[in-house]
């Protein structure tokens, strides 16, 4: 069995994937039958599929959050939740996910880099993106200044949210665990790599069941899908004991 050492000093950085959720029935993005061999990715994800037609992005859209409804946290949520209930804000958690199974399984602070499936925003005015359960099947929603409502996804084209703050976090970490992810999707695709650069020594461990496109970046890969291996992955030293 593989443990990971959290010392007082480690500040832990993870990044996930589509994998951490594939245990809780949501299909990842490449595999046999993931979202994208049953649809093109710039009919329906990229800003020019959304001035094309709206409408079949919102249907597109509507789908994933009815795939979504009901699903529940795996054992691979919730042991980064306690994770996050042990180091505070020493631990950061960026996930590429939209779905919100780490926050039902009890993560409090959650960066979405790609967005949220059941948020939405206006795609013409400042309005904050809100959030949103609704599936838009007939109509276009629109906002109160016109413009009309999109969902609030990253879109293949567009640049992810939070980079500023992921990548100081980066700079800060002396651990990075990434999860269930292929290591094919830029720029998460370069973190471990951007972590290591500097001359920190920063320990950078993968999980999943196969190793990623990226797997040098890392100094180990741990094989084993998410349930089996997050639970008993992490040891974590308190200060008292480090004083004895
Ligand atoms: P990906 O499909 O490219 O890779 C998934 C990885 O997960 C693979 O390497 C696979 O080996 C691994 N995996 C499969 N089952 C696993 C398990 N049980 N435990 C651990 N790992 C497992 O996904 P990606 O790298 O996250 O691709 C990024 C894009 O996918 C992002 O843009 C993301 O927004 C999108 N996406 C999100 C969701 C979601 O929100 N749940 C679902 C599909 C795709």
């Amino acid at each position: 069995m593989t443990t990971i050492e959290i010392s007082p000093s480690d500040r832990v950085f993870i990044l996930t994937g589509a994998g951490i959720s594939a245990e809780s029935g949501l299909p990842t993005f490449r595999g046999a039958d993931g979202i994208w061999r049953q649809h093109r990715v710039e009919e329906v994800a990229s800003p020019v599929a959304w001035q094309r037609d709206p409408k079949m992005v919102w249907e597109f859209y509507s789908m994933r959050r009815r795939v979504h409804e009901g699903k529940q946290p795996n054992a691979g949520h919730r042991a980064l939740a306690q994770l996050e209930a042990q180091l505070g804000e020493r631990m950061f958690l960026c996930t590429q996910n939209v779905d919100a199974l780490h926050e039902r399984g009890g993560s409090r602070r959650v960066v979405h880099m790609h967005g949220e499936l059941f948020k939405s925003r206006c795609d013409t005015c400042s309005r904050p993106p809100f959030a949103d359960q609704n599936t838009y099947e007939e109509e276009v929603p629109r906002c109160e200044c016109g413009g009309r409502i999109r969902p609030h996804i990253c879109w293949f084209g567009e640049t992810p949210y939070e980079l500023d703050r992921i990548f100081d976090e980066l700079q800060r970490c002396t651990v990075l665990v990434a999860v269930g992810t292929s290591g094919l999707v830029e720029p998460a695709a370069s973190f471990a790599a951007y972590a290591r650069s500097s001359h920190r020594r920063v320990r950078a461990i993968y999980v999943g069941p196969e190793e990623p496109a990226n797997r040098l970046d890392f100094e180990r890969c741990v094989a084993g899908t998410a349930t089996e291996v997050l639970p008993t992955l992490f040891a974590v030293r308190s200060e008292a004991a480090r004083a004895v």
